[in-house]
């Protein structure tokens, strides 16, 4: 039998294993089962991968989402791998040809939808065939706490039964107790060791900020911070989601709606252009983004807020898989956390459920108020303790300021017991400054004991004041009205048994004059220059190219991460080209050389790089932005594959 090493140099192109995998893999080889709970980028694929080419036979891979198979599959093929799916897109005379070839031991790896697999002619044939082991990606799908629950994958316990001598993986990035127990139940894994990584994404950088005028905060972020770059951007409803995608391409943006509304094709269409376009934005509702393995996505952003922070942590996980510099970016306001207060009150669910959907608000809302780590509460969340601030996180890059409330929540809650528990924000604050408005005097509030007492606060603290003590729970809104009433909570705050403190607001960000502008904060990595970069954007139109000639998108060639290391050590021959991390050696001869010549070729840019990186250093011309190939966006058009979303079943619905 190979060595696993061996393969992970040979064949992936990597010098060691990460954490974990070599555990897993040595796990699987021996021909145990195992569950692997691994964050999304974690490096979950080569846990069966390796495995998969060591053992003698084939690997069946099971996988929820046959539009993604073949992307797989491509990214496979490119290193040499002997690999191919078997789905509804294919003619029945193709599938029925592969099924063969599968039989008589061609593939190495077979990837194939759940209700497939389980059928008793499929079944029938595997049992003919040599197997190496059973892969379930996307376990977390057979369970219905989950979010993505898939009814056919219960069908896959039949498994254990039927090929009790194959091992079997499970792999997911969903970390909470109820999912891993019903993966472990309904896969009947109960035997299998169970690997748990670390959940950080040292790699991602969380930021929360205040909503202000949300699509102006998006569209300065990108320009700012991630111009030519992928993101996905989520919203809540569909309209939010055309409007945001519309506002994105007014800006001159190249931005793309995503939601369960649209045909079944333009769908398909936006999704396969993400794949194969670079710096193409995607505007999305909550049901976009499982199973896209895009390696180099570096914003997701978040307009509404996520479902949970369990959901927001799989959403914001799709940023930078690829372990390079990537942003997850928040904006929220009051009046989020009072519609989806509401949502829930409003909904029919029983009251235990509503009881842990408050419960699982509360938590989210405790990660954007929060002036602590912003990663040290996310792994809370997930039961690890992170030692120490990250300082990748916005609270930690600039540590928020907080200050004693005690005082002014006790004003503003007497003032709400004096006018009678019924009034919103914008009256109770007129009453707390002393406005004398038509309706302050309409209902006499001008002659309560209350009414001009916080002249200390101007109308904004006052707003921030009631928008923390609302998220904290210290106060209840009425979902109709927008009424703030006292609660239990409110007692010992108004009794003075307990001090208040609250997270500072930043001063809403001033307006900016025209031309000017923020410096870019690059994803680069810290130690890349100018020069480096610069070769990297050559590397990467050459990807681009070659991309668009075999139809497949570009990081199924080379991951950035790979052309950054190329960058860096410069390669001159085919044997130091082999020494970068990512380079295989089916890659090494199908690209080495074409790679080996844009560097040869850019050994005489050096100095014009080097005059580029004084002009971005000169204060009379500004920052300047490193200058990126311009695209003709007629030339991005390329052909696509239109293929059902599932196999055999329809694409899920918008959540909202
Ligand atoms: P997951 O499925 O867990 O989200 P992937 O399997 O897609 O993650 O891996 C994420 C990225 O990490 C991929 O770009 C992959 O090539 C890379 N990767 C995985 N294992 C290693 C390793 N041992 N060394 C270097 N890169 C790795
Ligand atoms: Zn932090």
């Amino acid at each position: 039998m190979p060595h696993p090493l061996d393969i992970l140099k040979t064949v992936f192109g990597y010098d060691a294993f990460r954490d974990a995998q070599a555990e897993i893999v040595d796990h699987m080889v021996g021909g145990g089962d195992a569950l692997v709970l691994m964050p999304t980028g974690g490096g979950k694929s080569l846990c069966y991968q390796i495995p998969a080419l060591v053992r003698p036979g084939t690997a069946l891979v099971v996988s929820p989402l046959i539009a993604l198979m073949k992307d797989q599959v491509g990214a496979l093929l490119e290193y040499g791998v002997r690999a191919t799916y078997i789905n509804s897109s294919l003619p029945s005379g193709v599938a029925a040809e592969l099924e063969e070839q599968m039989m008589a031991g061609e593939f190495e790896l077979v990837y194939v939808a759940p209700e497939r697999l389980m059928t008793e002619r499929f079944m029938q044939r595997l049992a003919q065939t040599q197997l190496a082991l059973f892969a379930i990606d996307e376990a977390h799908c057979v369970s219905q706490w989950g979010h993505d629950f898939r009814p056919e994958y219960l069908q896959l316990s039949a498994l254990a039964k039927r090929f009790p001598q194959i091992p079997r993986i499970a792999l997911t990035a969903t970390a909470d107790v109820p999912t891993r127990k019903d993966i472990i139940e309904r896969l009947q894994l109960e035997k299998a060791r169970v690997f748990i990584s670390g959940f950080d994404r040292p790699n991602i950088r969380y930021r929360v900020v205040l909503k202000d005028n949300p699509r102006r905060q998006l569209t300065e972020l990108i320009q700012e911070e991630h111009a030519d770059e992928a993101a996905i951007v989520y919203c809540m409803t569909r309209k939010r989601v055309e409007e945001t995608a519309a506002h994105l391409e007014a800006a001159g943006l190249k931005a793309v709606p995503y939601h369960a509304g649209l045909d079944a094709r333009v769908r398909h269409k936006h999704q396969d252009r993400f794949l194969r376009e670079e710096g193409l934005i995607v505007v999305a509702t909550l049901a976009f983004g499982m199973g896209i393995d895009k390696p180099d996505v570096r914003l997701v952003a978040h307009l509404d807020p996520p479902r949970s922070l369990e959901a927001y942590y799989q959403e914001t996980g799709r940023a930078g898989r690829d372990g390079l510099p990537a942003q997850a970016w928040m904006c929220y306001s009051a009046a989020d956390v009072a519609m989806l207060r509401g949502m829930v009150d409003s909904g029919d669910a029983p009251e235990e459920q509503k009881r842990i959907e408050r419960q699982r608000l509360g938590t989210l809302l405790d990660y954007c108020e929060t002036t602590q780590c912003r990663r040290q509460v996310l792994l809370r969340y997930f039961g690890e303790e992170l030692a120490q601030r990250c300082g990748n996180c916005d609270t930690c890059l600039k540590p928020v300021e907080t200050w004693d409330v005690t005082v002014p929540a006790q004003k503003l809650m007497s003032c709400i017991v004096r006018t009678g528990q019924r009034f919103g924000a914008a009256h109770l604050v007129s009453v707390l400054l002393g406005e004398a408005t038509d309706r302050v005097v309409e209902l006499k509030h001008d002659r309560l004991s209350t009414f001009g007492i916080g002249g200390e606060l101007s109308p904004t603290q006052w707003r921030s004041v009631i928008r923390q003590l609302t998220a904290a729970g210290l106060l209840d809104v009425d979902q109709q009205y927008g009424g703030l009433r006292l609660n239990e909570a409110s007692q010992p705050v108004l009794r003075g048994e307990c001090a208040v403190m609250q997270r500072q607001d930043p001063d809403p960000p001033a307006r900016k004059r025209r031309g000017e502008k923020k410096t870019r904060t690059s994803t680069a990595p810290a130690s890349v220059g100018a020069g480096d970069e610069k070769l990297f954007q050559a590397l990467k139109s050459r990807r681009l190219i070659l991309s668009r000639e075999q139809g497949v998108p570009p990081y199924v060639i080379f991951h950035d991460s790979t052309l950054r290391d190329m960058a860096t050590r410069r390669p001159s021959d085919l044997a130091a080209m082999g020494q970068v991390s990512g380079v295989g050696a089916a890659k090494l001869k199908r690209y080495g050389e074409t790679f080996l010549e844009v560097i040869a070729g850019y050994a005489g840019g050096d100095a014009a790089a080097k005059k580029q990186s004084n002009r971005v250093d000169d204060p009379a011309r500004g920052s300047a932005k490193p200058s990126r190939p311009k695209r003709d966006p007629a030339d991005m058009h390329l052909e696509f594959v239109v293929e059902p979303f599932y196999d055999d079943e329809p694409p899920p619905g918008d959540f909202f």
